[in-house]
């Protein structure tokens, strides 16, 4: 059951009574878990055939040398739109579960901005990007280091992607005492007010990245957001048309005392 509640209030400031209206979602509930359940058992049955044409492939590429070169070509089009639509897959499946596994201990996130601009800076150098992280180290959180290297990964990589040649992202950190605030900005396409409250949705991809043929499948930031909600914490993007864009996630900066006892000697 859905609620809402309302106060009525009197001209005179004086409360008079309230409206409380009661909703049975049920049905909206059990067909959100069959849409679930469908796109979780769909993805799980295209990855066995996807990784057989993948390993199949990649044997046949292992003897590169016997073959012509224009074979050579086309099955490297093949292995490369196997392994996206995997990816794909991959990604279809995460947003179809309700919660993603996340196991958060206590974490420096400057060594997870270091390995994420790590794996992010030869994409930069190709597109004469510069890639900057002003981050102290440590900068501690209460974090699982894979999935919030996953997050920030899908932001440094739309950042990228969403940027003209010599753009400039820059990675900033802020601490406060209970929260831990990662923000990554860029010099790109930005994005309107409209579309700014619509990209954590599921699919949702702008006109301005259609249409200049960048491709993605508007998953990776419903992931983000995900993986964020997973731990707690929270995701927001700012940004303007033609200005650039700033996505920000704020972290736990502190688990539960128990995580931060010292084992028993
Ligand atoms: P994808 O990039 O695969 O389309 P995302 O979920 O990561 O999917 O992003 C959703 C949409 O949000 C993108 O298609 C793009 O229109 C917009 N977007 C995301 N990041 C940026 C960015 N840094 N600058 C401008 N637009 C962005």
């Amino acid at each position: 059951v859905s609620t809402a509640a309302r106060p009525l209030v009197a001209e005179d400031g004086r409360l008079t009574g309230a409206v409380v209206v009661y909703n049975d979602v049920t049905g909206w509930v059990e067909a959100l878990a069959a849409n679930q359940e469908l796109v979780s058992n769909v993805s799980h049955e295209f990855k066995s055939p996807l990784n057989s044409i993948i390993g199949n492939v990649d044997l046949v590429l292992d003897e590169v040398a016997a073959l012509p070169p224009h074979l050579v070509r086309r099955l490297e089009v093949v292995q490369r739109n196997s392994e996206r639509l995997l990816a794909l897959v991959s990604d279809l499946s995460a947003t179809a579960s309700t919660a993603l596994n996340v196991h958060p201990k206590r974490t420096d996130l400057a060594s997870v901005v270091e390995t994420s601009i790590g794996s992010a800076q030869a994409l930069a150098d190709q597109s004469g990007i510069e890639l900057a992280a002003d981050v102290p180290a440590p900068l501690w959180a209460y974090a699982d280091p894979l999935r919030i290297g996953q997050a920030l990964d899908n932001l440094v990589s739309n950042a990228i992607k969403y940027s003209p040649d010599g753009g400039r992202i820059s990675i900033r950190a802020q601490a406060g005492s209970r929260w831990v605030q990662l923000s990554v900005s860029d010099t790109g396409m930005g994005l309107g007010a409209v579309d700014s409250a619509r990209v954590f949705q599921r699919f949702f991809r702008t006109e301005a990245a259609r249409s200049a043929s960048i491709a993605g499948a508007g998953l990776g930031l419903s992931i983000t957001k995900m993986i964020v909600e997973g731990h707690g914490g929270t995701i927001s993007c700012e940004s303007a048309k033609g200005e650039g864009s700033t996505f920000t996630l704020t972290l736990p900066a502190d688990g539960p005392a128990a995580a931060f006892q010292e084992p028993a000697v």
